[in-house]
């Protein structure tokens, strides 16, 4: 192998769905909830930096005791933070999803909004927050970056990007819009599994033929870094002064500057 085969994703959709069998594209912590985006939303928000484990436990005994917006804004603090501390920034995560609640009540007449802007404006939500309520809450395609998104995507040498921003806005222009939905469970399996943030399975990997990382590695090649593309520009500017100063000094050796 010297170059990774063009990306299909239609192939690459169904060997990785085959191999994790899924057939079911929630992500595991939203599975309970997620006919209702109130839950989606906020169980989007306790699932920042924790595990599923937690977001599950914490998420199930919150919305066994407030179960909507206008249950939620009216709880006590410290009872909703002890049902979420689990999740680790309880005190954070409780000032968000009631401040959430009182604003979807009071901003959106009790429905969770379902633009994404709007949904933005929400405290304690970000683009991946807002697009996770879009495609788990209402099914509109959307593309939710996480961390093994972000990895993967680069690994894969789809994307170089240095924030999941740049890479939601880099997957949104060259991923298909029918595979958006599936495109964040199953890419989170596959973090969690094979293409782990060190040490990735690269010899097991159902898609390694299309990752640009994977195929280097099979060659004995240092993989692609996601940097290599940013740090191409400051050698790029280095040698265009370079040049600029080696004229200069030629032409005031000439007497010509
Ligand atoms: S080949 Fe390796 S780096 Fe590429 S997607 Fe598979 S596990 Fe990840």
């Amino acid at each position: 192998m010297t170059r990774p085969t063009p990306m299909d994703w239609e192939v690459v959709m169904d060997r990785l769905s085959a191999f994790y069998h899924r057939g079911d594209w929630r992500v595991p912590y939203l599975r309970e909830h997620a006919e209702d985006p109130f839950q989606v939303l906020v169980g989007t928000i306790l699932s920042q930096r924790t595990r599923d484990e937690n977001t599950d436990r914490a998420s199930a005994a919150l919305f066994a005791a407030y179960p909507g917006p206008r249950e939620l804004a009216a709880a006590p603090t410290a009872r909703v933070e002890r049902l979420i501390r689990a999740t680790g920034y309880f005190h954070t995560k409780a000032r968000h999803i009631r401040a959430t609640a009182r604003e979807i009540l009071d901003r959106f007449g009790g429905r969770v909004p379902t633009d994404r802007d709007a949904l933005l404006t929400l405290p304690g939500v970000g683009p991946k927050t807002a697009n996770c309520v879009l495609v788990f809450g209402y099914g509109i395609p959307a593309v939710p970056v996480d961390t093994h998104v972000h990895r993967i995507a680069n690994r894969l040498g789809i994307v170089r990007t240095r924030s999941p921003e740049e890479t939601e806005a880099a997957l949104v222009r060259c991923v298909p819009r029918e595979y958006w939905i599936p495109l964040n469970p199953v890419l989170v399996q596959h973090g969690q599994n094979l293409c782990r943030p060190r040490g990735p399975w690269c010899d097991r990997c159902p898609i390694r033929e299309y990752c640009a990382t994977g195929v280097a590695l099979a060659d004995g090649r240092r993989p692609p870094r996601r940097d290599d593309a940013v740090a191409e520009r400051p050698r790029r500017r280095r040698a265009r002064r370079k040049g600029f100063r080696a004229r200069r000094t030629r032409r005031r050796a000439d007497g010509r500057g």
